[in-house]
Formats: structure tokens, sequence, C-alpha cells
């Protein structure tokens, strides 16, 4: 009870703490890590800048973290649902998450479900030509190198993963695209591709992997499926118009920002 409390008290007390206390693991491009209130826990804060070709081109888009922050919690509580392991705790507030602590595979993992971006071009396929079946890809994680593709000859002999590990990475992947896909053709909305990170947890001598990182307009292609119109991080890649706006539209259709609707207050005679 009095360890309840004690911890109770230790979340409490970093949901109000001024970020100058706390101990910054690490800060990438759209997040930044702290160190959580207790062992095997991480904060995750995140940020409003927008990166894309590997950093050359950058912004600040006022909100995107809020949204993404929510956005993610909303996946990664849907996969939880649904028996898919992630590093999702709980929301903190508006830009932060508590996330189990784990360490990266360091590879990105990309499921296609219709070509676009590196795909077409690459093999020359027109962009939204849906592919015979999802292919899965894999990108090694080295922003200096810019996230070269990878294959599984690669992973295995440079040891990133075993045999058995690609096993589970592969079905992960495939669980998350089946319940991302559903999730967004309910809300008229096609999932073309995206990326995900999984982490390793340990359990005693025992290891398991788990998705981690974030699910968000920022990771995924996303578009409309009625107009095509791009809900997605290629509208910031591309300059198609308002980011934030493309972002919240995800987030009204799912249903995760019911305050959005909230009229102002109305002179009653
Ligand atoms: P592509 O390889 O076509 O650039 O990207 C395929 C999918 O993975 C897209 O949904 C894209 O947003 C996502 N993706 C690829 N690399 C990254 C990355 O470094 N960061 C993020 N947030 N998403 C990525």
């Amino acid at each position: 009870m009095r360890a309840a409390a004690a911890r109770s008290a230790r979340i409490a007390d970093m949901e109000g703490a001024p970020m100058a206390r706390r101990k910054k693991i690490y800060e990438g491009k759209a997040k930044i890590l702290y160190e959580g209130p207790e062992p095997g826990t991480i904060v995750q804060y995140f940020k409003d800048d927008a990166t894309a070709f590997n950093a050359e081109k950058k912004d600040v888009i006022d909100g995107k973290g809020v949204l993404n922050n929510r956005l993610s919690e909303f996946f990664m509580n849907g996969l939880t649902q649904i028996g898919v392991p992630n590093h999702f705790i709980r929301r903190l507030n508006m830009r932060e998450q508590l996330v189990r602590n784990c360490e990266i595979v360091p590879l990105e993992v990309i499921v296609r479900n219709y070509a676009a971006g590196t795909m077409s071009k690459r093999l020359g396929i027109a962009e939204g030509t849906q592919l015979p079946r999802p292919i899965v890809e894999y990108c090694y994680k080295d922003d200096s190198l810019g996230d070269p593709l990878v294959t599984e000859e690669h992973i295995a002999a440079f040891g990133w993963a075993s045999q058995q590990d690609m096993d589970d990475i592969l079905s992960l992947a495939l669980r998350v695209n089946d319940f991302m896909s559903g999730v967004m053709l309910a809300v008229g909305i096609r999932l073309v591709d995206f990326k995900i990170e999984i982490g390793r947890v340990f359990d005693g001598d025992y290891q398991r992997l788990i998705v981690a990182d974030e699910i968000s307009p920022d990771s995924c292609r996303l578009w409309d499926i009625e107009t095509g119109q791009k809900l997605d991080k290629d509208v910031f890649r591309r300059d198609l118009g308002n980011l934030t706006d493309a972002y919240s539209e995800v987030a009204r259709r799912l249903g995760v920002l019911p305050q959005s609707n909230v009229t102002k207050p109305t002179l009653i005679n």
C-alpha cells in the first residue's frame, strides 16, 4: 500500500515536474526521452519539430507534438486491446506519455500496402499502385547513412536481430498493419505504408519484443479514400498545405480529440 502511494506520488511529481529537474536520456528529431519515475520507465515528450529528408528540411509546426502524443496513445491502446505488445503505459499530459524502457532494435520496419515514396522511386512503380500483398522492408537505423535499406542477410550477419527475432518482428509488423488498416478504413482513410520500431524488454532471462517509439501520421502515409488527399507528413515533406490541419483531421475522424468541437459559450436570452 505504502509502495503504491509512493509510486503515485512519484508519478504525480513527474507530471508537474519542471523540465530542468528531469534527466534527459536522448533527444531525437521529434521527441525527447527523459528518465521515468520508476525503474524500467521512460517519459516520452513529443516536440513540435518537423524534419524531412534526413533533417535537411526543418520547421516547427504548432500543435504537432500534442496531436502525435494523442494519436500514438490511441493506436498503442488499440494494439494492447488486441494483444499486440507495445511500450505504452499511459499518457501523462498534453505532450508526454509514460512508456516502458526497452532496447531499440536498430531497424526501421516498414510495411507497404500501396507503392509510394522510396519504393516508387526505387522500383519505378506509380504512387498509389496497390501491391499484390503487404511488403515488409527493413532499414538500418543510422541517420548519418540515411537509414539504408538492408536485407535479412545483413541483419543476421551483423547480429542486429536473430532469426527468432525476425520471425517475431514480421508477425508484429503484419498484426500492426492489419489493425491500422482496419482502423483507418473505418474512417475513410487508406493506410498506404508506415514505419514502426521494435524494442526488446527483459523479464529475468526471458526477452520479448514489443512495438516501441510512436505510431502517428509522422510515420505513416494516410490518404483520404475518396479524394486521395494526403493526411500525413508528406504534407510537410512536399509543401502540400498545413500539417496541423491534416493531423487534426485524422484525430477528428478517429474521435481522438473530442474537445476539438467544443463550442464557444452562447448567450441565453
Ligand atoms: P519511405 O521509405 O517511402 O520514405 O517511407 C515509408 C514509410 O515509412 C512512410 O510512411 C514514412 O513516413 C515512414 N518512414 C520512413 N523513414 C522514416 C523515418 O526516419 N521517420 C519517420 N517518422 N517515418 C519514416
